[in-house]
């Protein structure tokens, strides 16, 4: 097979693998979100903040598995926490309830506002799944609202204006729906409203005109992780939606744990009918959760499908929402994230680790600034993104006008330097990452810029 140009110097083995995992898996990678050009970095081992590749190097970590890894690889205590689970409780799962689901539920409903019963899932994409099915069985309304450029997992009917390309996107105030994905059926998008992020009044228009078939409103509190909704914006979104019967999602599977213990919600002090989190809760094992009020999430309770295996009577009657799954509440998984929370509880953890963040960015800042390059550093709490524009960003179609080509050029410096995050993708910090990590990172961009200037 014709081999892939080399990333950089010292990544032969890397291409190589990738190469070869091209014969056997659909362009070499198991999630599309990991492939860039000219080939992806193979890692091998993670420790602490670092990551090490196949070809020996060492990568301080800032993708941390998408956000994921708040403790950075390999917790003692995280790991400590899932061998004991399955040496002490002797298996890996039960099939049947156990303790840890309801220690873990008590746990979120105590640091959520919007939580005051849990469902467990084994992903992100579940619990949106799960959070638009029992919203719409609510209010008994078709259509779902969304924002534009916002991402909720990879099921049929959030794939809707995710990434729209410029020609197709229709006006600012009214995005027109537009899909990511062949194979999804046309209903998704006739029954999908794109919103525009952090325009109450077009949002309010819309929300008013479709208010009758409306049942359900899906966003990210901060879009990707990194734009916040503005304070005015999400309450009158709050407000609209309570006035309207549209049962309010917040997606904060990015957000949760990640720009508070409490998600956005507990920043915003505002109060969502429904609530998705994953990614962190997981401690780096898969998870979702939908959680909401008690009377919403009843819906899910099925008590009367017990008699669903013979077929004998209807699942739960036409009042009850759909909800199984094989691995749900996986005890290995709720171990390792309840020692992930237990982590983060202690004194100090969470600010100690936005001071580190806030302390990179303006590092990061400053040195784009000595050259004279428009950078800024967006985000709150633990994430952020670098975004190589001076113009305020406050939605999708702002964040499209920063320079990508440019920052694509810096990010590829930045991992034969031994930075590690995709290209393009934010920033993630976790409670490991040290001082000398920070500078050591501050020092490489600023090799990057001088590389890319050249
Ligand atoms: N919702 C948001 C806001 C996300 O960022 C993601 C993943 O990046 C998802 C949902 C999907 O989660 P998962 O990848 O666990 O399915």
């Amino acid at each position: 097979p014709q081999l892939s140009p080399l990333l950089f110097e010292n990544a032969t083995r890397s291409r190589d693998f990738f190469d070869h995992a091209k014969e056997v898996i659909p362009g070499g990678v198991t999630a599309q979100i990991k492939h860039f050009d000219p080939h992806p970095v193979v890692m091998e081992k993670g420790d602490g903040s670092k990551l090490y590749d196949v070809d020996g190097n060492q990568y301080i970590d800032y993708l941390l598995s998408y956000g994921a890894l708040i403790h950075g690889h390999g917790h003692p205590n995280v790991i400590n926490a899932v061998m004991n689970q399955m040496k002490t409780d002797g298996s890996t799962i039960f099939g049947t309830p156990h303790q840890k689901e309801v220690e873990m539920a008590e746990k979120l409903i105590h640091l959520y506002p919007g939580i005051e019963m849990v469902r467990y899932t084994n992903s992100g994409l579940e619990a949106t799944l799960l959070a638009i099915r029992t919203a719409l069985a609510v209010t008994g309304k078709p259509k779902l609202a969304k924002f534009e450029g916002h991402y909720h997992g990879g099921h049929d009917q959030v794939l809707v204006s995710v990434n729209p390309g410029k020609r197709e996107r229709g006006k600012p105030e009214q995005p027109q729906a537009v899909l990511e994905s062949t194979g999804i059926p046309d209903y998704y998008v006739k029954n999908t409203v794109v919103l525009p992020f952090n325009q109450l009044d077009a949002c309010e228009k819309i929300l008013r005109e479709q208010a009758d078939e409306i049942g359900c409103l899906i966003l990210e509190p901060v879009q990707g992780g990194f734009i916040p909704a503005e304070k005015v914006f999400i309450e009158g979104i709050r407000k609209l939606t309570e006035e309207l019967n549209i049962v309010l999602i917040f997606d904060e599977v990015k957000t949760g744990f990640r720009v508070g213990l409490g998600g956005a919600q507990g920043e915003y002090g505002i109060q969502p009918d429904l609530t998705t989190l994953g990614k962190v809760l997981g401690g780096g094992f898969p998870i979702g959760v939908l959680g909401g009020s008690k009377e919403i999430m009843a819906l899910t309770s099925g008590e009367k499908r017990d008699l669903l295996s013979t077929g004998a009577e209807q699942r739960g009657g036409p009042d009850a929402v759909f909800h199984s799954g094989t691995y749900n509440g996986h005890p290995t998984v709720l171990a390792a994230g309840l020692a992930t929370i237990h982590e983060l509880e202690k004194e100090e953890a969470m600010d100690e680790l936005f001071r580190k963040t806030q302390h990179l960015r303006d590092g990061l800042e400053n040195v784009y600034r000595s050259y004279g390059l428009p950078m800024q550093t967006i985000g709150t709490g633990s994430i952020f993104n670098l975004l190589l524009t001076d113009k305020k960003v406050l939605n999708y179609r702002d964040l499209s006008k920063a320079d990508f080509t440019l920052r694509r050029e810096i990010d590829l410096q930045l991992l034969a330097q031994g930075i590690y995050t995709k290209p393009l993708n934010r920033y993630s910090m976790s409670t490991v990452h040290s001082e000398e990590d920070l500078e050591s990172t501050i020092h490489c961009h600023e090799q990057a810029i001088k590389e890319v200037l050249k």
